[in-house]
Protein backbone atom coordinates (compact mmCIF):
# COMPACT_ATOMS: atom_id res chain seq x y z
CA UNK A 1 0.00 0.00 0.00
CA UNK A 2 1.83 3.14 -1.20
CA UNK A 3 -1.00 5.73 -1.11
CA UNK A 4 -1.16 7.25 2.38
CA UNK A 5 -2.97 10.06 3.76
CA UNK A 6 -1.66 11.66 7.12
CA UNK A 7 -4.10 12.95 9.46
CA UNK A 8 -2.14 15.95 11.33
CA UNK A 9 -3.35 19.13 13.53
CA UNK A 10 -2.60 20.47 16.85
CA UNK A 11 -2.85 18.44 20.01
CA UNK A 12 -6.00 17.47 21.27
CA UNK A 13 -7.42 18.55 17.46
CA UNK A 14 -9.34 14.94 17.44
CA UNK A 15 -6.78 13.37 15.78
CA UNK A 16 -6.37 9.85 17.38
CA UNK A 17 -10.08 10.30 17.25
CA UNK A 18 -10.87 10.75 14.05
CA UNK A 19 -7.81 7.41 12.89
CA UNK A 20 -10.13 5.38 15.75
CA UNK A 21 -13.41 6.02 13.89
CA UNK A 22 -11.24 5.31 10.11
CA UNK A 23 -9.63 2.09 11.33
CA UNK A 24 -12.79 0.79 13.31
CA UNK A 25 -15.31 1.58 10.52
CA UNK A 26 -12.68 -0.25 8.20
CA UNK A 27 -12.16 -3.46 10.55
CA UNK A 28 -16.23 -3.84 9.93
CA UNK A 29 -16.01 -4.17 6.61
CA UNK A 30 -15.78 -8.00 5.76
CA UNK A 31 -14.49 -9.93 4.33
CA UNK A 32 -11.11 -7.46 3.08
CA UNK A 33 -8.40 -7.74 5.62
CA UNK A 34 -8.49 -4.00 5.67
CA UNK A 35 -6.65 -4.02 9.69
CA UNK A 36 -4.48 -1.85 11.10
CA UNK A 37 -0.71 -2.88 10.41
CA UNK A 38 1.31 -0.65 12.95
CA UNK A 39 -0.46 1.45 15.70
CA UNK A 40 -0.69 4.23 13.78
CA UNK A 41 -1.39 3.56 10.25
CA UNK A 42 -4.63 2.15 9.40
CA UNK A 43 -5.52 0.97 5.79
CA UNK A 44 -9.36 2.05 4.74
CA UNK A 45 -11.66 1.20 2.57
CA UNK A 46 -12.73 3.58 -0.25
CA UNK A 47 -16.60 3.90 -0.22
CA UNK A 48 -17.59 3.66 -4.32
CA UNK A 49 -21.39 3.00 -5.18
CA UNK A 50 -19.76 1.64 -8.55
CA UNK A 51 -18.35 -1.23 -7.21
CA UNK A 52 -21.74 -2.18 -5.78
CA UNK A 53 -23.59 -1.77 -9.38
CA UNK A 54 -21.49 -3.24 -11.43
CA UNK A 55 -20.75 -6.33 -8.70
CA UNK A 56 -24.67 -6.67 -9.23
CA UNK A 57 -25.21 -7.58 -13.01
CA UNK A 58 -21.53 -9.31 -12.79
CA UNK A 59 -22.46 -11.73 -9.42
CA UNK A 60 -18.54 -12.13 -8.05
CA UNK A 61 -18.65 -14.13 -4.88
CA UNK A 62 -17.08 -11.06 -3.38
CA UNK A 63 -16.11 -7.81 -4.01
CA UNK A 64 -12.95 -5.83 -3.35
CA UNK A 65 -12.66 -2.17 -2.96
CA UNK A 66 -10.25 0.60 -3.03
CA UNK A 67 -8.04 1.51 -0.39
CA UNK A 68 -5.93 4.08 1.26
CA UNK A 69 -3.69 3.94 4.15
CA UNK A 70 -4.55 7.01 6.94
CA UNK A 71 -1.13 7.74 9.48
CA UNK A 72 -1.73 9.32 12.40
CA UNK A 73 0.97 11.79 12.74
CA UNK A 74 1.33 13.47 16.44
CA UNK A 75 4.02 15.86 17.57
CA UNK A 76 2.55 19.41 15.48
CA UNK A 77 2.74 21.88 17.85
CA UNK A 78 4.28 25.56 18.12
CA UNK A 79 7.71 25.44 17.08
CA UNK A 80 7.77 22.08 15.46
CA UNK A 81 10.00 23.01 12.34
CA UNK A 82 12.60 23.78 15.10
CA UNK A 83 12.32 20.56 17.40
CA UNK A 84 9.99 21.57 19.47
CA UNK A 85 6.86 18.24 20.49
CA UNK A 86 8.19 15.31 18.74
CA UNK A 87 10.25 17.77 16.11
CA UNK A 88 12.19 15.30 13.71
CA UNK A 89 10.09 12.12 14.26
CA UNK A 90 7.05 13.90 12.69
CA UNK A 91 8.53 15.87 10.16
CA UNK A 92 10.14 12.83 8.99
CA UNK A 93 6.52 10.71 8.96
CA UNK A 94 5.02 13.71 7.48
CA UNK A 95 7.04 13.85 4.54
CA UNK A 96 6.36 9.50 3.11
CA UNK A 97 2.75 10.67 2.89
CA UNK A 98 1.12 11.78 -0.31
CA UNK A 99 -1.78 14.32 0.97
CA UNK A 100 -2.98 15.53 3.81
CA UNK A 101 -5.98 15.59 6.67
CA UNK A 102 -5.61 18.62 8.44
CA UNK A 103 -7.81 18.14 11.75
CA UNK A 104 -9.43 21.55 12.86
CA UNK A 105 -10.92 21.93 16.36
CA UNK A 106 -13.97 23.35 16.23
CA UNK A 107 -15.41 21.93 19.34
CA UNK A 108 -15.65 23.67 22.69
CA UNK A 109 -14.93 21.06 25.13
CA UNK A 110 -13.97 22.48 28.92
CA UNK A 111 -13.06 18.74 29.50
CA UNK A 112 -10.57 19.04 27.14
CA UNK A 113 -7.80 21.74 27.17
CA UNK A 114 -6.84 23.87 24.13
CA UNK A 115 -3.23 23.93 23.45
CA UNK A 116 -3.74 27.63 22.58
CA UNK A 117 -6.00 28.28 24.98
CA UNK A 118 -9.23 28.67 23.17
CA UNK A 119 -10.71 27.38 20.03
CA UNK A 120 -9.96 29.65 17.12
CA UNK A 121 -9.85 27.09 13.67
CA UNK A 122 -8.31 29.90 11.54
CA UNK A 123 -5.22 30.71 13.96
CA UNK A 124 -4.66 26.97 14.58
CA UNK A 125 -4.79 26.68 10.73
CA UNK A 126 -2.17 29.48 10.74
CA UNK A 127 -0.25 28.07 13.38
CA UNK A 128 -0.22 24.25 11.84
CA UNK A 129 0.91 25.76 8.06
CA UNK A 130 3.43 28.69 9.42
CA UNK A 131 5.13 25.14 10.95
CA UNK A 132 4.95 23.16 7.62
CA UNK A 133 6.45 26.21 5.84
CA UNK A 134 8.83 26.70 8.42
CA UNK A 135 9.99 23.21 7.84
CA UNK A 136 10.01 23.62 3.91
CA UNK A 137 12.42 26.72 4.29
CA UNK A 138 14.76 25.12 5.94
CA UNK A 139 15.12 22.12 3.58
CA UNK A 140 14.83 24.80 0.14
CA UNK A 141 17.80 26.72 1.68
CA UNK A 142 19.86 23.83 2.05
CA UNK A 143 19.65 22.54 -1.04
CA UNK A 144 19.96 26.50 -2.63
CA UNK A 145 23.01 26.44 -0.80
CA UNK A 146 23.87 23.01 -2.37
CA UNK A 147 22.31 24.50 -5.97
CA UNK A 148 24.28 27.42 -6.12
CA UNK A 149 27.86 25.54 -5.69
CA UNK A 150 27.13 23.74 -8.43
CA UNK A 151 25.82 26.00 -10.54
CA UNK A 152 29.24 28.63 -9.75
CA UNK A 153 31.47 25.71 -11.00
CA UNK A 154 29.17 25.26 -14.13
CA UNK A 155 29.19 21.50 -13.38
CA UNK A 156 25.75 20.94 -14.19
CA UNK A 157 23.90 23.00 -17.04
CA UNK A 158 21.17 22.97 -15.23
CA UNK A 159 21.60 23.96 -12.18
CA UNK A 160 20.90 27.88 -12.79
CA UNK A 161 17.24 27.10 -13.45
CA UNK A 162 17.01 24.46 -10.52
CA UNK A 163 18.66 27.66 -8.45
CA UNK A 164 16.02 30.37 -10.04
CA UNK A 165 12.88 27.76 -8.88
CA UNK A 166 14.54 27.53 -5.63
CA UNK A 167 14.62 30.89 -5.33
CA UNK A 168 10.99 31.18 -6.42
CA UNK A 169 9.97 28.83 -3.99
CA UNK A 170 11.89 30.57 -1.14
CA UNK A 171 10.06 33.67 -1.79
CA UNK A 172 6.65 32.22 -2.05
CA UNK A 173 7.10 30.75 1.40
CA UNK A 174 8.30 34.01 2.89
CA UNK A 175 5.29 35.64 1.49
CA UNK A 176 2.94 32.93 3.10
CA UNK A 177 1.87 31.11 -0.08
CA UNK A 178 2.55 26.93 -0.07
CA UNK A 179 4.23 25.17 -2.39
CA UNK A 180 1.08 23.55 -4.12
CA UNK A 181 -0.06 27.09 -4.80
CA UNK A 182 2.78 27.25 -7.43
CA UNK A 183 2.77 26.56 -10.87
CA UNK A 184 5.93 24.92 -11.42
CA UNK A 185 7.69 24.19 -14.93
CA UNK A 186 9.82 21.32 -15.72
CA UNK A 187 12.95 22.84 -14.08
CA UNK A 188 10.95 23.83 -11.39
CA UNK A 189 9.50 20.39 -11.02
CA UNK A 190 12.75 18.89 -11.12
CA UNK A 191 14.38 20.93 -8.50
CA UNK A 192 11.48 20.79 -5.78
CA UNK A 193 9.48 17.26 -6.39
CA UNK A 194 12.62 14.88 -5.23
CA UNK A 195 12.62 16.99 -1.67
CA UNK A 196 9.21 16.33 -0.61
CA UNK A 197 8.16 19.51 0.92
CA UNK A 198 5.08 19.95 3.07
CA UNK A 199 3.88 22.46 1.49
CA UNK A 200 3.48 21.03 -1.60
CA UNK A 201 0.59 18.05 0.06
CA UNK A 202 -3.05 18.35 -1.05
CA UNK A 203 -4.97 19.17 2.24
CA UNK A 204 -8.51 18.71 3.24
CA UNK A 205 -9.12 20.56 6.41
CA UNK A 206 -11.34 18.28 8.90
CA UNK A 207 -13.39 20.87 10.69
CA UNK A 208 -13.98 18.64 14.01
CA UNK A 209 -17.34 20.51 15.62
CA UNK A 210 -19.39 19.88 18.73
CA UNK A 211 -22.51 17.27 17.87
CA UNK A 212 -24.65 19.63 18.71
CA UNK A 213 -23.47 22.02 15.87
CA UNK A 214 -24.02 19.20 13.16
CA UNK A 215 -25.07 19.03 10.63
CA UNK A 216 -23.57 21.88 9.08
CA UNK A 217 -20.91 22.27 12.09
CA UNK A 218 -21.74 25.75 13.28
CA UNK A 219 -19.64 29.35 12.73
CA UNK A 220 -16.00 27.75 13.22
CA UNK A 221 -17.25 25.10 10.67
CA UNK A 222 -18.15 27.46 8.35
CA UNK A 223 -14.59 29.88 8.90
CA UNK A 224 -12.80 26.52 7.78
CA UNK A 225 -14.86 25.80 4.84
CA UNK A 226 -14.32 29.50 3.51
CA UNK A 227 -10.74 28.94 4.63
CA UNK A 228 -10.60 26.14 2.04
CA UNK A 229 -11.95 27.34 -0.44
CA UNK A 230 -9.45 30.96 -0.12
CA UNK A 231 -6.40 28.26 -0.40
CA UNK A 232 -7.43 25.78 -2.78
CA UNK A 233 -8.45 23.16 -0.77
CA UNK A 234 -11.31 20.84 0.44
CA UNK A 235 -12.99 20.69 3.82
CA UNK A 236 -15.45 17.97 5.27
CA UNK A 237 -17.12 18.64 8.24
CA UNK A 238 -18.03 15.73 11.39
CA UNK A 239 -17.88 15.12 14.33
CA UNK A 240 -14.93 12.94 15.28
CA UNK A 241 -16.51 11.41 18.54
CA UNK A 242 -20.18 11.13 17.08
CA UNK A 243 -18.09 9.10 14.51
CA UNK A 244 -15.80 7.15 16.66
CA UNK A 245 -18.91 5.88 18.53
CA UNK A 246 -20.83 5.43 15.20
CA UNK A 247 -18.05 3.19 13.74
CA UNK A 248 -18.45 0.75 16.80
CA UNK A 249 -21.93 -0.07 15.87
CA UNK A 250 -23.37 -2.26 12.95
CA UNK A 251 -24.52 -0.04 9.76
CA UNK A 252 -27.85 -0.13 10.98
CA UNK A 253 -27.64 1.42 14.31
CA UNK A 254 -25.20 4.21 12.62
CA UNK A 255 -27.67 5.16 10.27
CA UNK A 256 -29.92 5.62 13.35
CA UNK A 257 -27.89 7.57 15.77
CA UNK A 258 -26.33 9.80 12.79
CA UNK A 259 -29.96 10.56 11.81
CA UNK A 260 -30.40 11.91 15.08
CA UNK A 261 -27.79 14.36 14.48
CA UNK A 262 -29.00 15.25 10.63
CA UNK A 263 -26.41 13.41 9.24
CA UNK A 264 -27.39 10.96 6.17
CA UNK A 265 -24.06 9.04 6.33
CA UNK A 266 -20.81 8.54 8.44
CA UNK A 267 -18.83 11.70 7.88
CA UNK A 268 -15.97 9.32 7.24
CA UNK A 269 -17.00 8.52 4.01
CA UNK A 270 -16.89 12.39 2.91
CA UNK A 271 -13.32 12.47 4.53
CA UNK A 272 -12.26 9.13 2.69
CA UNK A 273 -13.35 10.56 -0.54
CA UNK A 274 -11.80 13.65 -0.21
CA UNK A 275 -8.54 12.15 0.46
CA UNK A 276 -9.48 10.10 -2.55
CA UNK A 277 -10.04 12.81 -4.69
CA UNK A 278 -6.87 14.40 -3.34
CA UNK A 279 -4.52 11.82 -4.80
CA UNK A 280 -6.10 12.69 -8.05
CA UNK A 281 -6.51 8.69 -9.28
CA UNK A 282 -8.97 7.70 -11.02
CA UNK A 283 -10.67 4.00 -10.29
CA UNK A 284 -11.19 1.16 -12.56
CA UNK A 285 -12.82 -2.06 -12.46
CA UNK A 286 -11.73 -5.51 -12.79
CA UNK A 287 -14.56 -8.33 -12.89
CA UNK A 288 -12.24 -11.41 -13.25
CA UNK A 289 -11.98 -15.04 -11.17
CA UNK A 290 -15.31 -14.28 -9.61
CA UNK A 291 -13.91 -11.21 -7.87
CA UNK A 292 -15.11 -7.44 -8.65
CA UNK A 293 -12.46 -5.15 -7.61
CA UNK A 294 -11.32 -1.12 -7.45
CA UNK A 295 -8.18 -0.07 -8.25
CA UNK A 296 -6.89 2.98 -8.02
CA UNK A 297 -4.00 4.47 -10.56
CA UNK A 298 -3.00 8.28 -11.11
CA UNK A 299 -4.92 9.77 -13.54
CA UNK A 300 -3.26 9.81 -16.94
CA UNK A 301 -1.90 5.80 -16.49
CA UNK A 302 -1.97 4.04 -19.66
CA UNK A 303 -3.28 0.43 -20.05
CA UNK A 304 0.10 -1.83 -19.82
CA UNK A 305 0.62 0.15 -16.69
CA UNK A 306 -2.78 -0.44 -15.28
CA UNK A 307 -2.54 -4.09 -15.88
CA UNK A 308 1.00 -4.09 -14.08
CA UNK A 309 -0.94 -2.94 -10.85
CA UNK A 310 -2.44 -6.63 -11.10
CA UNK A 311 0.45 -8.27 -11.57
CA UNK A 312 3.77 -7.85 -13.50
CA UNK A 313 3.46 -10.64 -16.17
CA UNK A 314 0.18 -8.43 -17.32
CA UNK A 315 2.47 -5.40 -18.23
CA UNK A 316 4.83 -7.42 -19.39
CA UNK A 317 2.88 -9.59 -21.54
CA UNK A 318 0.08 -6.93 -22.43
CA UNK A 319 -1.80 -7.76 -25.39
CA UNK A 320 -5.16 -5.87 -25.22
CA UNK A 321 -8.08 -4.23 -22.92
CA UNK A 322 -11.53 -4.76 -23.24
CA UNK A 323 -12.81 -2.22 -21.61
CA UNK A 324 -16.44 -0.74 -20.64
CA UNK A 325 -17.31 1.98 -19.00
CA UNK A 326 -19.54 0.75 -15.44
CA UNK A 327 -22.62 2.30 -16.20
CA UNK A 328 -23.31 0.80 -19.83
CA UNK A 329 -21.86 -2.33 -18.47
CA UNK A 330 -24.57 -2.07 -15.78
CA UNK A 331 -27.44 -1.35 -18.44
CA UNK A 332 -26.66 -3.92 -20.81
CA UNK A 333 -27.15 -5.93 -17.50
CA UNK A 334 -24.30 -8.64 -17.89
CA UNK A 335 -20.87 -8.73 -19.31
CA UNK A 336 -22.00 -11.53 -21.76
CA UNK A 337 -24.78 -9.02 -22.83
CA UNK A 338 -22.25 -6.15 -23.63
CA UNK A 339 -20.31 -8.51 -25.89
CA UNK A 340 -23.24 -9.49 -27.60
CA UNK A 341 -24.59 -5.66 -28.11
CA UNK A 342 -21.06 -4.95 -29.39
CA UNK A 343 -20.69 -2.54 -26.53
CA UNK A 344 -16.88 -3.70 -25.05
CA UNK A 345 -14.01 -1.75 -26.84
CA UNK A 346 -10.60 -3.06 -27.73
CA UNK A 347 -7.80 -0.88 -26.62
CA UNK A 348 -4.09 -0.86 -26.73
CA UNK A 349 -0.78 0.13 -25.53
CA UNK A 350 -1.09 4.13 -25.54
CA UNK A 351 -5.09 3.77 -23.92
CA UNK A 352 -5.39 5.90 -20.96
CA UNK A 353 -7.92 4.43 -18.44
CA UNK A 354 -10.72 6.30 -17.60
CA UNK A 355 -12.30 6.63 -14.42
CA UNK A 356 -15.42 3.93 -14.12
CA UNK A 357 -13.47 1.84 -16.88
CA UNK A 358 -14.33 -1.87 -16.55
CA UNK A 359 -10.91 -3.92 -17.76
CA UNK A 360 -10.26 -6.78 -19.04
CA UNK A 361 -6.58 -7.00 -19.69
CA UNK A 362 -5.46 -9.94 -22.31
CA UNK A 363 -1.73 -10.75 -22.03
CA UNK A 364 0.45 -13.44 -22.97
CA UNK A 365 2.56 -15.40 -20.39
P1 LIG B 1 -5.26 14.40 19.15
O1 LIG B 1 -4.32 14.88 20.19
O2 LIG B 1 -5.43 15.42 18.06
O3 LIG B 1 -4.98 13.04 18.63
O4 LIG B 1 -6.70 14.38 19.86
P2 LIG B 1 -7.56 13.14 20.39
O5 LIG B 1 -8.24 12.48 19.25
O6 LIG B 1 -6.72 12.32 21.30
O7 LIG B 1 -8.68 13.92 21.20
C1 LIG B 1 -8.35 14.67 22.36
C2 LIG B 1 -9.54 14.66 23.27
O8 LIG B 1 -10.61 15.36 22.63
C3 LIG B 1 -10.05 13.28 23.60
O9 LIG B 1 -10.43 13.27 24.95
C4 LIG B 1 -11.25 13.13 22.70
O10 LIG B 1 -12.22 12.28 23.25
C5 LIG B 1 -11.76 14.55 22.61
N1 LIG B 1 -12.46 14.77 21.36
C6 LIG B 1 -12.07 14.45 20.08
N2 LIG B 1 -13.00 14.79 19.20
C7 LIG B 1 -14.01 15.35 19.88
C8 LIG B 1 -15.29 15.91 19.51
O11 LIG B 1 -15.68 15.92 18.34
N3 LIG B 1 -16.04 16.42 20.53
C9 LIG B 1 -15.63 16.39 21.83
N4 LIG B 1 -16.40 16.93 22.76
N5 LIG B 1 -14.47 15.87 22.21
C10 LIG B 1 -13.67 15.35 21.26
Amino acid sequence: MDLAIGIVGLPNAGKSTVFTALTRAAAAVAPYPFTTIEPHRGVVPVPDERLAAVARVTHPDRTVPAAVAFVDIAGLVRGASRGEGLGNQFLGQIREVQALAHVVRCFPDPEVPHVEGAVDPLRDIALVETELALADLAVLERERERVRALARTQADPRARARLAALTAAVEALQRGIPIRRLSLDADGAAALHPLRLLTAKPVVYVANVADVDLPDGGPAAEAVRRQASAAGAEAVVLAAKLEAEAAALDDAEAAQLLAAYGLAERGLVRLVQAAYRLLDLVTFFTTASKEVRAWPVPRGTRAPQAAGRIHTDMERGFIRAEVIHWEALVRAGSLRAAHEQGLIRLEGKEYVIQDGDVVQFRFAV
